[in-house]
């Protein structure tokens, strides 16, 4: 049968069918281990019962009103992000990539009203990963996102990963901002060290740019603190939230420090679906979860377990796998580039295991945060199933 979808996406053949908990179900009810997690969308599992309770009551009251009207949910969610991070004001979106594209309006309109409209600049960073649409893809950088998409926005300027050097050459009064993700994940399952975040922030002080922060992916409590960069102490002016925050219904967020945020006036900015009530009653769910006592503690310690467990993975194949990545909940292999990424991933699918391929050749596993151990020790005896079959095929 021919497909009237536009063919941008290539799913293996295969039909979940039922969501409980850690696991996704086929319609013969055969379970799989979901460590990919919707790509750390499912923060607290598949139908976890209190978002399943709150989206269902949510639903039977008020579905949507726009902008237009006031949702008092809306500024309680707001108020519970500001009192945990550096940020005084939220803008709620439906995704990552239009929180990203806030960031950037917000910051270029903070110096353009600061009498600076000549600092356009946004350094950014070699692996990054922002979004689809096309402010997100020229922040983002990756070739292959870009082709055929037309002439490359000017004002993205994008250096080596985590490095001082270049960085400190590239920064300058035509800075607006700084963008980076503490953890990136697309491009690789890669971690900032802190006192690069913290160079970051020092620098940016001092020559009057925007630190902004994409937690997209690695924030919502996957790395066991509420947000990533919260590990360094170095904290932004403005950080993008999404996928995990909404645990499965689409909701994401800008974050801003009052400063900021102050310049995004009336008319400057809006969304039509952009805090709605069903969104808002689920994002509200979510963080009562997350901000439960020890949730937090869990996902350090139960981290902690899956990266040993990887890392002796990583040695009994050394042969097949470079290193070991990641932070908390985030984590990945980097394979040998005898091994495709994303053919270990169908390995490991075989096995009844979902992860994912992310770049630099990596597999990467981004499971619920509420994961046992007993979980981890499922998903890296089925991993290394795979990677034994891999190891096989390889030396044929
Ligand atoms: C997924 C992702 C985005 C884009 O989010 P969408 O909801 O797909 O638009 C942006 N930044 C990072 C770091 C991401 O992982």
């Amino acid at each position: 049968m021919t497909s009237n979808l536009v063919p941008t996406y290539a799913p293996p053949n295969l039909v979940f069918t039922r969501g409980e908990g850690v696991y996704l179900y086929d319609a013969d009810d055969k379970p799989w281990l979901d460590f990919i997690a919707g790509i750390a969308v499912n923060s607290l599992g598949h139908c976890h019962p209190a978002l399943v309770d709150a989206l269902k009551s949510q639903a039977d009251n008020l579905w949507h009103l726009s902008n237009m009207f006031e949702v008092p949910a809306r500024e309680q969610l707001a108020r519970r992000y500001c009192d945990s991070t550096f940020a005084d004001l939220v803008f709620f979106t439906n995704s990552g990539t239009e929180a990203v594209e806030g960031l950037l309006k917000a910051a270029r309109k903070y110096h353009a009203d600061n009498n600076q409209p000549e600092r356009i600049e946004v350094l950014t960073f070699a692996g990054a990963f922002h979004g689809r649409t096309y402010g997100a893809i020229n922040a983002g950088g990756n070739p292959a996102y870009l082709k055929g998409f037309g002439p490359a926005m000017s004002g993205f300027v994008q250096l080596p990963f985590g490095d001082e050097k270049a960085f400190l050459e590239a920064i300058s009064d035509k800075t607006a901002a700084v963008l980076i993700e503490p953890v990136q994940g697309e491009g690789g399952v890669r971690a900032a060290d802190d006192e690069f975040l913290q160079l970051l922030r020092a620098k940016c002080d001092e020559t009057g740019a925007l630190l902004l922060y994409d937690e997209v992916q690695c924030g919502a409590g996957r790395t066991g603190k509420l947000f990533a960069h919260q590990w360094s102490n170095a904290e932004p002016d403005g950080m993008a939230v999404a996928k995990g925050v909404g645990g499965g219904f689409p909701l994401g967020a800008f974050l801003l420090t009052q400063q900021v945020g102050e310049h995004m006036v009336v008319g400057t900015h809006g969304s039509t679906y952009g805090g709605n009530p069903l969104a808002m009653a689920v994002g509200i769910a979510l963080w009562d979860e997350l901000e439960r006592p020890g949730m937090m503690d869990h996902v350090v310690k139960v981290g902690n377990f899956l990266k040993q467990q990887l890392a002796a993975l990583a040695d009994e194949y050394s042969d097949l796998v470079v290193e070991t990545r990641g932070k908390g909940l985030l984590v990945g292999l980097k394979l040998h580039e005898k091994l495709i990424a994303k053919e270990v991933a169908g390995l490991a699918r075989d096995e009844g295991l979902l992860i994912g391929a992310a770049g630099d050749n990596v597999i990467r596993m981004a499971p619920p945060l509420i994961i046992t151990e007993d979980h981890a020790r499922e998903a890296l005896q089925k991993l290394g199933k795979a990677l034994q079959k891999a190891r096989d095929t390889a030396s044929k």
